[in-house]
């Protein structure tokens, strides 16, 4: 369904992404992870046209990511994205943060409601709709953000350490919020360090390391090697 062939990347001279084959089929649950600078959020950002690429072609549903051919609007109605800091609308309230997406697709108040309700729900935030992101906490906002990025009915959701800024009380509610999600049978690619999770979810977990895969493997197979050379750090804290 997402499909990377030979995609590399610049950011002047330096090379972030370097020939980037990847096949996601539809449904995988796909974990990400990798050193700091290593290239984790530029990948899943070319998905949904957030990044441009210089070489080789992303496709999403046989689409391919292309700014010069106009398709990253089409892209984004297929992709919904999660981010590190919650980036939820300040003045809006959980509810509205919701609705307002599918509003601006012309989606009708009414029926934008229902689905922002039954998200919200999903999420474990409907005594809290009412809410303001500053009234709500780390976690709480996270699921916001979760709820409000599925409102938009995406085929495909990306993550990016969707739970690094988190305070460590707060990780767990995330996670099972997005347990569940993984469980719909949605297509997933999630940047993330939380080893228990990926090991649970992941179909397969990629290791990035200066712009290239290094290993693209089942958790099963990834945790089997977790004492070689450059695994060894990723897996230090997990039971
Ligand atoms: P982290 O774990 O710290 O989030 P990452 O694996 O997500 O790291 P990226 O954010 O994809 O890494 O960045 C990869 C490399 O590209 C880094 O060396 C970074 O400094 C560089 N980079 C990222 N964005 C830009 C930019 N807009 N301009 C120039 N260089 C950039
Ligand atoms: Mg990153």
């Amino acid at each position: 369904f997402i499909r990377f062939q030979g995609v590399s990347k610049r950011f002047g001279s330096f090379k972030v992404l370097k020939d980037i084959h990847l096949t996601i089929q539809s449904g995988e649950r796909i974990i990400v992870f990798g050193p700091s600078g290593s290239g984790k959020s530029t990948l899943i950002r070319c998905v949904n046209g957030l990044e441009d690429y210089q070489d080789g072609v992303i496709t999403v549903g046989g689409v391919p990511v292309s700014r010069a051919l106009g398709t990253v609007p089409q892209i984004r109605r297929k992709v919904g994205m999660v981010f590190q800091h919650f980036n939820l609308f300040p003045h809006m309230t959980a509810l509205e943060n919701c609705m307002v997406g599918p509003v601006a697709r012309s989606v009708t108040e009414k029926e934008a409601r229902n689905r922002a309700l039954e998200f919200l729900s999903r999420v474990r935030m409907t005594d809290h709709a009412a809410k303001y992101p500053n009234e709500l906490s780390g976690g709480q906002q996270q699921r916001v953000a979760i709820a409000r990025a599925l409102c938009l009915q995406p085929q495909v959701m990306l993550f990016d350490e969707p739970t690094s800024a988190l305070d460590p009380e707060m990780v767990g509610e995330v996670l099972n919020v997005m347990n569940e999600l993984a469980d719909t049978g949605i297509t997933m690619i999630c940047v993330t360090h939380e080893m228990s999770f990926a090991r649970r979810i992941a179909d397969r977990m990629i290791f990035m390391e200066g712009g290239k895969i290094l290993y693209d493997e089942p958790p099963e197979v990834i945790f089997s090697r977790r004492g070689e050379g450059r695994l060894v750090e990723f897996f230090e804290h997990v039971a």
